[in-house]
C-alpha cells in the first residue's frame, strides 16, 4: 500500500493487508496462487492485491457452504435467532462506519461524503430491515377438500451464489446477503474483481457478529470465478447483479444446471421534465441523477426528456452544471464527482466521448480533472435521435443525453424506447398526470419529483434487458425462500 493510500485510512482502522479468500470462517490462500491488483481510482496507484480464485477455490467455498447448509447450523435456527446475528452485524458496522466508508471510497473512488451518508448507512439499514422481517417468514394453514391439517412452510433455497458488480460494492452485497441469510441460506459471495475490499471486511464483521463458520464464504476473482460458481453443483441459486452481457451468460448457465436465478442488469433511465414542473428543483434533480456515483449507477438518469417550452432553459442550466459540478479527489471536502472505479470503466466511457466528438451531435463537457486517476468530465449531449447509441446503450459514466418532446404520449414512447426497463422518473406538478405516466413507464421503479429515492423497504429490479427478480423489500426475501406443503391426512 502506498503512503498516499495509507493516508486515506484513519488511525485505528484495520490495516489493508493483501486480501485472501474467506472460506469456512477464515482467511485462506487461493490454491490458484494468482493475485489481482487493487488500484486507487483517484491516483491509479497500487493499494493492495487480492486473491484470484480458480475453479478449485470456488468448489472449496461452495462445498463449505453446502456442508454449513446441510448440517443445519444456520438453516436449523429460527428466523428470529438468525435476525439477532444480522442486528449484531449492523451494530458492528455502525461501530466501524468511518473505517468502512474510507475503505469503500479508497476502493471505488466514491466521494467520502457519499460513502459516509449513503453506502454505509444503507447497508446498516438493510441488515436491520431484514432482521425485522424475520418474523414474517411463516407459512399458512390451507383448507383442503378432504379432511386434513394442511399448511405451508417457507424454507431457504439452499446455497446461494451471490455475484455483485463494482459500482456499489457494500450496498449491493448487503441487499443480497441480508435477505439470503435471514431466510436461512448459506452463501458464496463473488464480489467484483476491482472492488472486493468491503466484502472481505464484512465477512470478518459478520463472523464477529456470530455467523457460524461456512455460512458466508467470499471468493475474490474475475468473471471466470463467477462462471465457476454458476456451474458448481453445490450451488442452488444464483443471485446476479451486473451487466446485461454477463447476465445473459449467467441466466443461460443457471438454466442449464436448473438453478434458481435472478439477474439484476443494466439500465438507461429516462427522466421526463414536463413544462409545469418546479423547474429549479427539476434541474437540480436531473443533474444529480446523471452525475451521482460518477454515472456508474444502473438507475442513473442518463436520458433526459424535456417538454419543448422549457427545453432551452433546461439545456442552458445543464451546460452550466456540467462545467461547475465539483469533480476531484474523493477524500477532499465538497467533491461531488469522483473518478471512475477502474481503467476498464474509464476506457468504456472515453470510447463514447471519442465517438461523440465526431458524431452529428452537440457535446458540452466539464473541465478534465488533472493529476492522474481515472477521471472523466461530466458531459451533456444534445441533438441526438432515439436510435443513437448514446440514447440506446448504457454508457455507465457521467454522460447525459437530452431530447425535446411535444406531447405526453411522445414522452412515454421515448422513455420506453430502449431495450432496458430499470428506473424512470417524471417531474411535474400535475398529480393526475404523475400517476397516469408512472403506470405506463416500462421500469421496475418510477420516481415522481425526485430521483434515486431508494429504501430497503422498496423493491427494485428490471424488466426487458434490465433482467428479472427484485432486490429490497419483502419481495427480495421471497427470492431466497421456497414453499413446502405439508398435508396431514385426518380422514
Ligand atoms: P459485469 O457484468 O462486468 O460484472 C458483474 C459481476 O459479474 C462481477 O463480479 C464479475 O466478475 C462477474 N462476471 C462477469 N462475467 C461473468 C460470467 N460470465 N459469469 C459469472 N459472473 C461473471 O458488471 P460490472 O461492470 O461490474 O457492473 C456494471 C453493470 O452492472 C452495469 O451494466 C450496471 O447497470 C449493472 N448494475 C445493475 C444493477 C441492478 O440492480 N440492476 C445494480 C448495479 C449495477
Amino acid at each position: 500500500m502506498t503512503e498516499l493510500s495509507e493516508a486515506k485510512q484513519a488511525d485505528g482502522d484495520t490495516p489493508i493487508t493483501p486480501g485472501q479468500l474467506w472460506i469456512d470462517g477464515g482467511a485462506v490462500a487461493a490454491s490458484s496462487g494468482r493475485r489481482r491488483d487493487v488500484l486507487d481510482p483517484a491516483t491509479g496507484e497500487l493499494v493492495t492485491t487480492i486473491a484470484d480464485a480458480g475453479d478449485d477455490d470456488v468448489a472449496r467455498a461452495a462445498a463449505a457452504a453446502r456442508t454449513a447448509f446441510d448440517d443445519g447450523r444456520w438453516s436449523g435456527l429460527t428466523p428470529r435467532k438468525r435476525a439477532e446475528v444480522l442486528l449484531r452485524a449492523a451494530a458492528l458496522l455502525r461501530e466501524h462506519a468511518e473505517e468502512v466508508a474510507r475503505l469503500e471510497s479508497l476502493d471505488v473512488g466514491k466521494p467520502l461524503m457519499f460513502t459516509r451518508t449513503i453506502d454505509v448507512p444503507t447497508a446498516i439499514d438493510t441488515y436491520e430491515y431484514y432482521a425485522a422481517l424475520a418474523a414474517s417468514i411463516e407459512g399458512a394453514a390451507r383448507s383442503t377438500a378432504f379432511p386434513s391439517l394442511a399448511y405451508t412452510r417457507r424454507e431457504p433455497v439452499g446455497v446461494v451464489g451471490a455475484i455483485t458488480p463494482f459500482n456499489f460494492p457494500l450496498i449491493l452485497s448487503t441487499s443480497k446477503l441480508a435477505p439470503a441469510l435471514v431466510a436461512g441460506n448459506t452463501v458464496v459471495h463473488k464480489p467484483a474483481e476491482e472492488t472486493a475490499l468491503s466484502a472481505l471486511r464484512m465477512a470478518e464483521l459478520l463472523q464477529q457478529a456470530g455467523l457460524p463458520d461456512g455460512v458466508l464464504n467470499v471468493v475474490t476473482g474475475g468473471g471466470a470465478a463467477g462462471a465457476a460458481l454458476v456451474r458448481d453443483p453445490d450451488v442452488d441459486k444464483i443471485a446476479f447483479t451486473g451487466s446485461t452481457a454477463a447476465g445473459r451468460l449467467v441466466a443461460a448457465g443457471a438454466g442449464e444446471h436448473l438453478k434458481h436465478v435472478t439477474v439484476e442488469l443494466g439500465g438507461k433511465g429516462a427522466n421526463i421534465i414536463f413544462a409545469d414542473a418546479d423547474l429549479e428543483a427539476a434541474i437540480n434533480t436531473a443533474v444529480a441523477a446523471f452525475v451521482f456515483n460518477t454515472g456508474q449507477f444502473c438507475m442513473s438518469g442518463s436520458r433526459l426528456l424535456v417538454e419543448r417550452p422549457v427545453y432551452d432553459t433546461v439545456v442552458e442550466a445543464l451546460h452550466g452544471a456540467a462545467q461547475h459540478v465539483p469533480v476531484g479527489d474523493p477524500f477532499a471536502e465538497g467533491t461531488v464527482v469522483g473518478p471512475m472505479a477502474g481503467p476498464r470503466h474509464l476506457a468504456k466511457v472515453r470510447s463514447y466521448l471519442d465517438r461523440a466528438a465526431t458524431a452529428p451531435v452537440q457535446v458540452v463537457s466539464g473541465p478534465a480533472h488533472g493529476g492522474g486517476g481515472f477521471f472523466v468530465p461530466p458531459t451533456v449531449i444534445t441533438g441526438v435521435t432515439q436510435d443513437s447509441p448514446f440514447v440506446q446503450e448504457e454508457i455507465f459514466g457521467p454522460v447525459l443525453t437530452v431530447q425535446p418532446f411535444d406531447t405526453e404520449d411522445e414522452a412515454v414512447a421515448l422513455a420506453n424506447g430502449t431495450p432496458y426497463g430499470l428506473a424512470a422518473g417524471l417531474q411535474t406538478r400535475d398529480i393526475t398526470r404523475a400517476h397516469r405516466v408512472a403506470a405506463v413507464l416500462r421500469a421496475g421503479i418510477v420516481w415522481v419529483n425526485g430521483w434515486s429515492l431508494l429504501d430497503p423497504s422498496m423493491p427494485f429490479g428490471g424488466t426487458g434487458h434490465s433482467g428479472y427478480g427484485r432486490e429490497n423489500g419483502p419481495e427480495a426475501l421471497d427470492e431466497y425462500l421456497q414453499t413446502k406443503s405439508v398435508v396431514v391426512n385426518l380422514g
